[in-house]
C-alpha cells in the first residue's frame, strides 16, 4: 500500500509536468506550422499564369474609409486622383486596367483582391499616401509580401527607382511584411495571386511632401507606368 501510494504521488507529481511540456511542443510546433504558411503563401502564387496585358490598381480606401487625414485633406482622395491618372497611361499604352474602385465608394480588402484574382491581373499595385505623427517624416516607400517573392520586390524597386527620378524628397526603401509587425503582411500582399505592392506614395502629414505630390502627379503616376511596364517586360524576358 505504501509503495503504490509513492507511485501514486509520483505519477501525480509527472503528469503536470508532461502536460505542460506537451502543451509547450504543441504551441511551437503550431507556431512554425502557420508561420510556415503564411511565409510561403505568395510563393506558391507565382504558379499563377497571368494575361500579361491585364494590370490592377487599387487605390486605398474609400467611402466610409478615408484613410489618413491631414486638415481637410484626405488619403482616400489622393489615392484616387493618382491611380485614375495611372489608369489612363496604362489604357493609353494599350494595357487593360482593372480599377478596385474608380469613385469614392467602400471597397472591402477581400472584395479587392477577388476583383485582381477574377481579372487574372499580371501585377497589383495598391496605391497609398504615408502618415505619421511627425510632421518632419518624409519621402516614399514601397511594401511587399514577408516572403520577398522576386517579381514583388522587382516591381517595388522599378516603381521606386522611376518615381526618384521625378524627384522624392527621400527614399525610403522597399519593406517586407507589415508595419506593425515582421511576422505579418498587408492584406493585399497575402491574398492577390499575383505580384503586388503597397506604394506609400509620401506623406499627407508632411506639407513638402503634399506640395510634391500636387505639382508633380501627372509625373509621378507616369513613373508608377513606367515601373509596371519595364517589371512586365522583364517578367517576360524582355
Ligand atoms: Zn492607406
Amino acid at each position: 500500500m505504501i509503495k503504490s501510494r509513492e507511485t501514486n504521488n509520483r505519477k501525480s507529481f509527472l503528469f503536470p509536468i508532461i502536460a505542460l511540456f506537451s502543451l509547450t511542443f504543441s504551441a511551437v510546433l503550431a507556431l512554425i506550422v502557420v508561420g510556415g504558411e503564411e511565409a510561403i503563401y505568395k510563393l506558391q502564387q507565382l504558379n499563377f499564369i497571368p494575361d500579361e496585358k491585364t494590370i490592377c490598381i487599387d487605390p486605398g480606401h474609400g467611402g466610409e474609409s478615408s484613410g489618413a487625414v491631414y486638415g481637410n485633406r484626405y488619403e482616400e482622395d489622393d489615392n484616387l486622383r493618382l491611380s485614375l491618372l495611372v489608369r489612363d497611361i496604362l489604357t493609353d499604352r494599350g494595357y487593360t486596367v482593372v480599377m478596385t474602385r474608380d469613385n469614392d465608394s467602400d471597397v472591402s480588402l477581400a472584395e479587392r483582391c477577388k476583383i485582381a484574382n477574377k481579372a487574372r491581373a499580371s501585377l497589383f499595385v495598391s496605391i497609398h499616401r504615408n502618415s505619421s505623427s511627425s510632421e518632419k517624416a518624409t519621402g516614399m516607400e514601397m511594401w511587399v509580401h514577408s516572403s520577398k517573392p522576386t517579381d514583388d520586390t522587382l516591381l517595388a524597386q522599378n516603381i521606386l527607382d522611376s518615381l526618384e527620378t521625378v524627384g522624392i524628397s527621400e527614399n525610403r526603401g522597399i519593406h517586407s511584411g507589415y508595419r506593425d509587425g515582421a511576422d505579418k503582411n498587408y492584406y493585399i500582399n497575402r491574398n492577390t495571386k499575383m505580384p503586388s505592392v503597397l506604394a506609400e506614395i509620401g506623406f499627407i502629414s508632411n506639407e513638402k511632401d503634399n506640395k510634391d505630390f500636387d505639382e508633380n502627379i501627372e509625373k509621378y503616376a507616369k513613373a508608377i507606368a513606367d515601373g509596371i511596364e519595364l517589371t512586365l517586360k522583364e517578367m517576360n524576358g524582355q
